[in-house]
């Protein structure tokens, strides 16, 4: 008996792999440390001749069944949790480059990731920013000593699509680590292993958790990747399957050195919410389609920024791509309304940073988020003063509507 279904396999997966007294969730173990009868066991496991637990920074049994939940969903082959989405991204950099190294990111890019990448420059590590929505841009930075491609599915807040399968068809003729970040469409809408993808991020705290209620993020090794040609692993870790050796040393050195651990009660939280992500996604993009659809006919609203438009410059690619095409987008109003007083307008729709709740959140990007980039690097991610960004959730699509209907109508 086994059923296939994205849900069916998460609502069964720790059940299955073994839980005690038939409980059905994995249990929260917060123990930091593990006791061994045979002290020549503890010394085993500790070289890797056996498994087992040793101490909970770098291991521990609540989060091993929330990766092996995130490994399921994005077909890959291992998954490595973090405290946050920035420690998954930040600490596989850390484990993966050296000075000297040349990366290429999408210039679309989430705000956070973008100021890590100007950290890692000041530690002798050159990035280049593209337009990655076409491969040529990808293609022509191209150097010597690139390691690294990073981009973002759809990017955030002006929803840019990256050549996602070119991308990846040309990381994996020219031998680059290719690195997506998955959160805005999760693997309920997309695979990053569909695109070749080496590495997939998700920011556990968005959509996966889904309940705005903690914080987490992984990185999941999709299998594909060939690491006996990538110079910076060292030995200790080119062991077992070549497959996995990157993600080994993303746990064994990253996570260890960094520090940055998923807690135990994080992790219970998030594999509960990610039970009901399909249901959740259903919903959120759902109506997110309908007040796009809405809004860019109304007169008060200058621009809507949402793949599943058809005049979006990427639509066709995400109606192929994508499940459905995400739950976030961003508008810009016509100059005579002030976009704080229309967040004000909002009832249902809150005033709030973050994305990927159960309910609707709106926010001033340019004034918030990315107000610290500054408007020079604003102005080339597109980013408008008035632009508003909503992440939609899950409430029922009429009352949504009737918020925008009624916040739009007093200007
Ligand atoms: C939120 C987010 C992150 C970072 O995740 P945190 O859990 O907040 O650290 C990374 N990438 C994208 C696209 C995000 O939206």
């Amino acid at each position: 008996m086994t059923q296939s279904g994205f849900t069916s396999k998460l609502l069964h997966a720790d059940r299955r792999s073994g839980v005690q007294h038939g409980s059905i969730h994995k249990p929260i173990h917060t123990a930091v440390t593990y006791a061994y009868d045979d002290s020549r066991e503890l010394a085993a496991v500790f070289q890797g001749k056996q498994s087992g637990y040793t101490y909970g920074r770098q291991v521990n049994p609540t989060v091993d069944a929330l990766q092996n939940k995130i490994t399921m969903m994005e077909d890959g082959v291992a998954t490595a949790a973090f405290s946050t989405g920035m420690a998954a991204i930040c600490t596989t950099f850390f484990a993966l480059l050296r000075a000297g190294d040349h990366v290429i990111s999408s210039s679309f890019l989430f705000g956070n990731t973008n100021s890590v990448f100007k950290t890692f420059e000041s530690h002798g590590i050159e990035v280049t920013f593209v337009d990655a929505t076409n491969v040529a841009n990808v293609a022509a930075a191209i150097k010597e000593n690139t390691k690294l491609v990073f981009v973002e599915t759809i990017a955030n807040p002006r929803t840019q699509v990256a050549d996602l399968i070119n991308i990846g068809d040309l990381c994996e003729a020219q031998n680059l680590l290719y690195c997506v970040d998955n959160t805005m469409t999760t693997p309920y809408l997309f695979q990053g292993k569909r695109a070749k993808a080496s590495l997939v991020f998700n920011s556990l705290t968005k959509y996966i958790g889904g309940h705005a209620n903690a914080l987490g993020g992984a990185v999941t090794e999709t299998g594909l990747y060939d690491w006996s040609k990538f110079e910076n692993l060292y030995s200790n870790y080119k062991k077992g399957d070549v497959s996995s050796w990157g993600i080994t040393q993303i746990k064994k050195k990253g996570l260890r050195d960094f520090g940055a651990t998923l807690g135990p009660e994080a992790a219970h939280h998030i594999s509960i919410g990610s039970d009901t992500l399909a249901l959740r996604m259903e919903r959120a993009c759902e109506n997110a389609r309908t007040l796009t659809e809405y809004l860019s006919s109304h007169d008060s609203v200058k621009k809507v920024y949402y793949p599943g438009l058809s005049g979006h410059p990427q639509h066709q690619l995400s109606t192929e791509l994508f499940k459905h095409c995400g739950a976030l987008f961003s508008i810009e109003l016509n100059d005579e309304i002030d976009c704080f007083d229309f967040l004000n307008r909002l009832n249902l729709v809150i005033s709030a940073s973050n994305l990927g709740d159960t309910r609707s959140l709106g926010i001033p990007v340019a004034h918030t988020i990315y107000h610290e980039m500054g408007p020079e690097r604003r102005a080339t991610m597109g980013i408008d003063d008035s632009l508003v960004r909503f992440a939609i959730g899950i409430e029922e699509t009429e009352d949504l509507l009737a918020d925008f209907e009624a916040a739009l109508s007093v200007s």
